[in-house]
């Protein structure tokens, strides 16, 4: 274990592998990498030159200023923003080239006064609600603003460079959802064009779609989960991803306690006979879930094991029973699954969530180290 107690190793090589495996899936589309949400966990700007290097021509985020974090790092390739709050800051994003995602009416003619401030033409992606009902542009309002968006064209103050929408039940293999939305994209895409939009780009697959909906990829995929080597669909086989964040820690020490002791805030867990208990300094504080109390799968000096009470801030307590442990024995909490570690997947069934959401809570304060 380097300098830190416990880390976030993040396997770039598998990152780019990931992107490159995707952009096979999807011959004849170029690859998006989504790297919101400090890429997912795994750290945006290291995430985001990994997909480069693993021949994603653009970048997607949620935010402006995520973007313009990317460009502030030196990064060129085109990249789309497509949350814009009020009073997002449009001008700086048009300066810095990013693509905008416009999912309300009134978006346009904002990024229109955005591009006459800044004197260059602003880049647009048109954003079609087509049945998730979250952000985008409703059926009722894509006319409208289609319309909006081809006189600010023709005005030379913005340009379309793309149109998309969201899908979502991709994940659910069948589910009718996924061709109503697919055909409301198309709908939706012969209204832009009958308006004369001609946008380089139009993507609507996640990472669930970039695996297995082909009749969905469009000129672009857009994954994100993938990329970071976990699975959209739990069990979903032969998709050759490699799972990029190994989190784990030093067992910070080894005691022996009596049969009956209570272990942890609460006493939730008690030893049925005299065991030897190994403290991992990682705890909610760090993303660990207190929810994984009496739960969490651990590989602890090599052996599958579970969090022995309660989650702590900093730590959390496993009973190893009779086993001893090395001085530099180590904890794994998840990682590729390869040498007998439970992976992100594994943590997500237990808590009865998804594997994005065990990446993406692990805290700026574990340490995220590559290779
Ligand atoms: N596209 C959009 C608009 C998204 O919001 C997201 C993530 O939520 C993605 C693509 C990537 O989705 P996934 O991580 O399931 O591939």
């Amino acid at each position: 274990m380097p300098s830190s107690f416990a880390e976030a190793r993040v396997d770039l090589g598998a990152i780019s592998e990931n992107t490159a495996a995707l952009a096979r899936r999807a011959p004849g589309a170029g690859v998006m990498g989504v790297v919101k949400a400090d890429g997912y966990g795994h750290g945006m700007l290291p995430a985001a030159r990994a997909m480069l290097a693993g021949g994603a021509e653009w970048l997607g985020t949620a935010f402006i200023e995520e973007a313009l974090e990317l460009r502030g790092a030196g990064i060129s390739c085109p990249v789309v923003a497509w949350i814009l709050p009020p009073h997002a800051p449009l001008s700086a994003a048009v300066a810095a080239d990013i693509d905008l995602g416009v999912s309300t009416p009134g978006l346009v003619a904002d990024i229109r006064t955005a591009a006459a401030e800044t004197g260059r033409r602003a880049r647009v992606h048109l954003k079609a609600d087509t049945g998730l009902n979250r952000g985008g542009l409703t059926a009722e309002q894509w006319p409208e603003t289609v319309a909006a968006a081809a006189r600010a064209e023709a005005d030379g103050l913005i340009r379309v460079t793309g149109v998309f929408s969201h899908f979502a039940c991709a994940d659910e293999p069948g589910h009718p959802s996924i061709a109503a939305q697919t055909s409301a994209f198309h709908e939706a895409l012969e209204i832009a064009g009958k308006a004369g939009l001609e946008p380089e780009v139009r993507h609507l697959a996640n990472s669930a779609a970039t695996l297995t909906l082909p009749e969905t990829h469009f000129d672009l995929v857009r994954p994100g989960i993938a990329s970071y080597g976990l699975s959209p669909i739990p069990g979903l086989a032969g998709t050759g991803l490699r799972p990029a964040m190994t989190l784990r820690a030093a067992v910070a020490l080894v005691k022996r306690v009596p049969a009956g002791s209570g272990v942890s805030y609460g006493h939730r867990y008690t030893t049925d006979r005299a065991a030897n208990l190994a403290l991992v300094p990682l705890g909610y504080g760090d993303g660990v879930p207190r929810a994984a109390t009496n739960s969490g799968p651990v590989q602890v000096g090599g052996r599958r094991r579970t969090v022995s009470g309660t989650v702590c801030m900093d730590q959390f307590m496993v009973d190893i029973g009779d086993d001893t442990l090395g001085a530099d024995a180590e904890a794994v909490l998840f990682g590729p699954g390869d040498d007998g570690e439970p992976t992100a997947q594994d943590w997500a069934d237990v808590l009865g969530t998804i594997p994005y959401e065990i990446v993406t809570r692990i805290s700026p304060r574990v340490p995220r180290v590559y290779g």
